[in-house]
Parts: structure tokens; sequence; C-alpha cells
């Protein structure tokens, strides 16, 4: 399966397959073929798919090398960006130079963000292993790393050439991580597309148990819309907002007890209250809400959060990136399928979907 990514300064396909077997006919496509090519991963990905993916690119370019990193957020910094450059001039990597991110959102931000730096910029790759970067993260063109404990502070906005995505690598993927990319998926269904919403519903079984044919459905849907916000609003100025639906809860809660939680589970938790949110305004029904919880609780999410203070996570909500002018906005529906950015809804409401969610 395939689909196109057209942004104002960009174009490129999507790739979704249940193998790697596609890759070199992709790099061949976009006549990206007879140069260096440098693969990038991390320490646990690298001993499952790296070989794999070498040998099918060795001998259609002219040299391939790779870099393998310690695995984890940690890791997400400008030393490894500069240990990255090191490496790169070493290998003599120039502006006609390939980079590949095999692995999660941690080693597509970090390569995306050196192509975009090296050399004033080179072409790159995203071959997302993660579901969380196959449904969110590696569509879409942000890249950065954290910066003295602020998460993305430093990055551009840029667009890979392709990305390939064989959704047979979730086979190995711990279960927790696999549940943390379904609340972004759901959340997808949730503000833009219903009959996706409703296939994860009617599929989750087959989806749960990785069938192939449900998992590329699965990222299909969601590429899908993300295609469709990100082409209107490469840059994050209106429309793309709606992406941050569950975010704002969610990132606080992430904030307060992100040592216990990863963030899907975070923005599960934060989905809950908006919707609750969206419910105190008639929006949704209430049998919507019980639906939402059920299908989160189904890939193993959490829905509520026990041991923290509503006072806290609200004040922590104003600590957001995307709060302006301190005034929290709240993406929320009018209705299944379709959201809106509701701006500086008052302190009740909110703290009224904060008690829904805090136990
Ligand atoms: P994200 O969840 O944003 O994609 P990471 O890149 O940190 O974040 O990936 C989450 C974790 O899963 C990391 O420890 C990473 O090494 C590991 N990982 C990524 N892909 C796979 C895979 N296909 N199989 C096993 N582990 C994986
Ligand atoms: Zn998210």
């Amino acid at each position: 399966m395939e689909l196109k990514i057209k942004t104002k300064t960009s174009e490129y396909p999507i790739i979704i397959n249940d193998s790697f077997k596609g890759l070199p006919e992709a790099f061949e496509r976009v006549s990206l073929t007879g140069r260096k090519l440098c693969i990038i991963s991390d320490s646990n990905v690298a001993p499952i798919y790296l070989d794999e993916v070498k040998k099918l690119l060795e001998g259609r370019f002219l040299k391939v090398v790779s870099y393998v990193f310690e695995a984890g957020e940690n890791s997400k910094n400008l030393d490894v960006i500069s240990d990255f450059y090191d490496f790169f001039a070493r290998e003599q990597l120039d502006r006609r130079s390939v980079l590949v991110a095999l692995g999660g959102g941690v080693t597509g931000d970090m390569t995306g963000f050196a192509a975009a730096t090296y050399m004033r910029g080179i072409p790159f790759v995203q071959v997302p292993t993660t579901l969380l970067a196959q449904v969110d993260s590696s569509v879409g063109g942000k890249t950065g790393v954290d910066y003295k404990g602020n998460k993305n502070m430093v990055g551009a906005f840029y667009q890979p050439w392709f990305v390939y995505i064989n959704t047979s690598t979730l086979n190995t993927l711990p279960p927790r991580e696999f549940s943390a990319g379904m609340a972004e998926a759901v959340k997808h269904g949730y503000i833009i597309d219903k009959d996706y919403l409703y296939y994860i519903m009617v599929n989750r079984q087959a989806i749960k148990a990785l069938d192939p044919k449900a998992l590329s459905k699965v990222v299909y849907g969601s590429c899908k819309c993300k295609a469709y916000v990100v082409s209107k609003d490469e840059k994050e100025t209106g429309l793309r907002e709606i992406l941050n639906f569950g975010h704002t809860f969610g990132h606080a809660v992430e904030t307060i007890c992100g040592f216990r939680l990863i963030h899907g589970e975070c923005v599960a938790i934060g989905m809950t209250a908006a919707l609750y949110f969206s419910m105190q305004r008639g929006r949704i029904t209430q049998r919507d809400m019980k639906a939402a919880q059920e299908i989160l609780t189904y890939f193993d999410l959490p829905v509520d959060v026990k041991d923290i203070s509503t006072e806290k996570v609200y004040e922590q909500m104003f600590y957001d990136k995307k709060t302006k002018d301190n005034k929290i906005n709240i993406v929320t529906l009018d209705k299944i399928g379709s959201a809106y950015t509701e701006k500086d809804p008052g302190e009740e409401e909110i703290m009224a979907a904060l008690g829904y969610i805090v136990k």
C-alpha cells in the first residue's frame, strides 16, 4: 500500500509493506542509489534488523555504513548528534550521501535533525519500527532533540525523501510500546476519520494479534489522517493543532508522573479527559464515552491516573508549549471524527475533566 504526502515544500511517498523486500526499489524510484548511505539505528533495533536491511541495500550503493547509538530518550541530545557528525566526517559523507533512520521515534527525530543540518541538509529516509513512529512521528517532518531537559527544544521541519514502513517489525516491539502507538491511532480516528475509528473498534482482535492485513490498515488509516492535516498545514499554524487532541491534558499528566507512564499512555488518559470535555458540552454521548474507554482499555491503555493532584495537573497545563498568552486551549470534538480548538474555556470545565481522570 502506498500514499503520498504533499506539503508546500515537497512531495513524498509513504510505502507500507509487511517486509523490507521493497526497500531497494523504493530508493531506485527516487534515484537515491549509487551514493554513500549511512543507516542510523539504536542498540535495541540494530541487533534485530540492521543486518537484514544492510544486506538488501549493499550493492546498490557506493558504500553502506551504519552508526548505532544507545537506545532511549536520554540519547536524544546534541552530544549524540555531535557523535553522528564525527562519524559522517570520518566516513566522508557529503551532500549527495543519504541517511536512513531505522528505529522508533527517537531514531527518526535524531536522524532527521542530523540530515537537516549536516552540510546544510542531505537526503534522508524514514524506516520506522515502532507503531508510534509508523502512525505518527515519521510523518510530518518534525525533527529534533531535547535540550537541557526540554523535550524537542532544538529542531527543524525537514521532510524525508520517503517513508518505508515494514509492519512486521511490530512483532518484536514490546507490547507496552505497541499499545502506546494505538493511542495515537485511536486519536486520529476521533479527530478526523470516523470510519477509521470504527475499523479499529470492529477489528480490535485482529489488530491486537498483529494480523498483517489489519496492521497495514491501521498504519494506512493513520498516515492518511496525518497526510491530510500535514498537507494543509506543514508548519503547525492552524489545522495541525487538532493533532494535539488529548495532549494538553496528556502532557501535563506526563510531566507530573512521566516516570511511570510513557507518552502514548498519557495521551490515552488525556484523550479520556478531552472526550469528557466534549461530553460536558453535549457534543458526544455517554455511550460514545464508554466506547472510547473500552477501546483504550482493550489495548491495555490507562484511562485514569491515581495519586496525583488535579490542581497540580491544572497548573502544569499552563506550562504547555502550546499554551499562548497564559490561556489554555483545549482540542475537543464537535462530533466523532471531527475536532476543533476551544480557546480558553475556563477553569471549571477543565477541572471537571481532570476530576474525571484523576481517581
Ligand atoms: P518511540 O516510542 O517514540 O517510537 P523509541 O524510538 O525510543 O520511541 O522506541 C521505543 C523503544 O522500542 C526503544 O527502546 C527502541 O529501542 C525499541 N524498539 C523500537 N523498534 C523496535 C522493534 N521493532 N522491536 C523491538 N524494539 C524496538
Ligand atoms: Zn503524541
